[in-house]
């Protein structure tokens, strides 16, 4: 079958509001055309992010009535460690309640007090930069070139270019690179896998450098899989198997359990140095807690040792990854301009040549959006010139990005097939009108990260 059905049945539902076309015109007018304004009561589909929205299953939720609240030494910390140990191996198990706070533990323990410091990444993580950067380090993306042409078909777009790696160890030197990593999958360069062969490649490059080697885990499973069925030798390796092999080349980890153990908030820090898990422990009691709760309930340790035990069914992930694969094929064979091949987790529209119309000066990221939402009730997020263009501050000039995305993140076990084919089936029909789409211009915008809270309005 190519696009397997849904691997569970339904035991609690949640109504959805199918708002009028008026009403929405009235909400995204309130909202200043910025769709984070919307209160999540007026969407109908919501594929802003795949962080935090999985839906649990029947085994998580009654794991939650098992919470020991047990200040220290809770019995579901040993089951979340022994999870972890499990899936991988590392010697330190620490837990973090997002996966950024375990990216400030990392990188404010490994860069502080030394000026010059350099991570190499294949792509580096919003949050990740910024917690490189926050810390005085530079973060450098060494993603392969094949990644930035949206139209090349390769089975490992999230590759890290492991001559570029070598080339920045020869020039920074390794004694200026604390840390490598890898982020699996490659969130920001479109949810594209890192293949096994890339991952030992990256290890022995640094490790031949005594560069310890780490990785951004969110992932791992989506990973594993795609490896699985695009990797020569891996077709008959279980989930397991792959994720206990990615890992052991690795130093350590980070990891966001929002996305791939399946639950609404957490996250851990793994290491197999010793005394890296002592300072990080140590840091961890100041700012999150004791290290057998870190900043989470016990039940929601026990909903992720549970989560990153699900997530290893073959017949999810395969259920996952054909969700998305089918939305985008869809749009595919409809014309619709996407960024391919799909990835893991989302389908990223390519609004440059959706609305070849609207100049990048006029935002249609942010037109394509506001029309998701007007037309349909989707919520999708603008991945372009409202997040990323800065004027040069030399010339003054604007200087635009690359690409103009926009994506549709897939929440886990949330959405059916038939809301799947919903969001396509209007999307087509966007395409269709496209060229009744107009621009927008800016009313407000903050100085950092203004596309959170930036108000614009439509150009006549
Ligand atoms: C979500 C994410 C993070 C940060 O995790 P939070 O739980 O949102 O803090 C880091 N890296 C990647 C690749 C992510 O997708």
């Amino acid at each position: 079958m190519k696009y397997p059905p849904e691997p569970f049945r339904i035991k609690t539902v949640e109504a959805i509001a199918r708002t009028t076309d008026w009403e929405r015109l009235a909400v995204i007018q309130d909202a200043g055309y910025n769709v984070f304004n919307i209160p999540a009561e007026k969407i109908y589909i919501d594929l802003l992010t795949d962080s935090g929205t999985s839906a649990m299953s029947d085994n998580q939720w009654a794991g939650m009535m098992k919470g020991d609240e047990s200040y220290a030494g809770s019995k579901n910390y040993f089951h979340f460690e022994a999870m972890i140990n499990k899936i991988f191996g590392f010697k330190h198990v620490i837990p973090t309640h997002q996966g950024r706070v375990a990216e400030n533990l990392l990188f404010s323990t490994i860069l502080k007090d030394r000026k010059g410091l350099v991570i190499p990444n294949n792509n580096h993580f919003d949050t990740t930069r910024a917690n490189v950067e926050y810390n005085g380090g530079r973060a450098e993306d060494l993603v392969i070139d094949i990644a930035k042409d949206t139209q090349a078909i390769d089975d490992f777009k999230g590759n890290i270019d492991l001559d570029k790696l070598a080339n920045l160890i020869h020039n920074v030197g390794a004694k200026n690179i604390p840390i490598g990593m890898l982020t699996i999958t490659n969130n920001s360069g479109g949810g594209q896998p890192v293949s096994m062969a890339n991952i030992r490649g990256t290890a022995e490059l640094l490790h031949k450098h005594e560069i310890p080697f780490y990785i951004d885990a969110c992932r791992f499973a989506e990973n594993a899989y795609f490896i699985k069925i695009r990797e020569d030798g891996y077709q008959d390796k279980s989930i397991l198997e792959i994720a206990n092999e990615m890992f052991s080349y690795a130093d350590g980890c980070t990891m966001s359990a929002k996305k791939d153990a399946l639950v609404n908030m957490g996250g851990f820090f793994a290491t197999n140095d010793d005394e890296l898990a002592q300072q990080i422990t140590n840091r961890l009691i100041l700012i999150e807690g004791f290290p057998t709760y870190g900043g989470l309930a016990g039940r929601d340790l026990e909903a992720i040792a549970i989560g990153l035990e699900e997530v290893l069914h073959e017949d999810y992930l395969a259920y996952r990854i054909s969700q998305v694969e089918e939305l985008g094929d869809r749009l595919i064979e409809a014309g619709v301009p996407i960024l391919r091949p799909t990835g893991g987790h989302a389908v990223y529209l390519d609004a440059k040549n959706f609305l070849p119309h609207i100049p990048q000066s006029q935002f249609p990221g942010i037109a394509l959006t506001v029309s998701l939402y007007t037309h349909a009730g989707i919520r999708a997020v603008e991945i372009g010139s409202l997040m990323f263009a800065h004027d040069d501050p030399e010339t003054g000039e604007t200087i635009y990005p690359h690409l103009e995305l926009v994506r549709l993140a897939i929440p886990r076990r949330v959405y059916t097939n038939s809301q799947m084919q919903y969001v396509a089936e209007n999307i087509i029909e966007l395409y269709e009108d496209r060229e009744n789409i107009g621009g927008y211009e800016i009313e407000y915008q903050a100085q950092v990260l203004r596309h959170f809270t930036a108000r614009l309005k439509p150009l006549q």
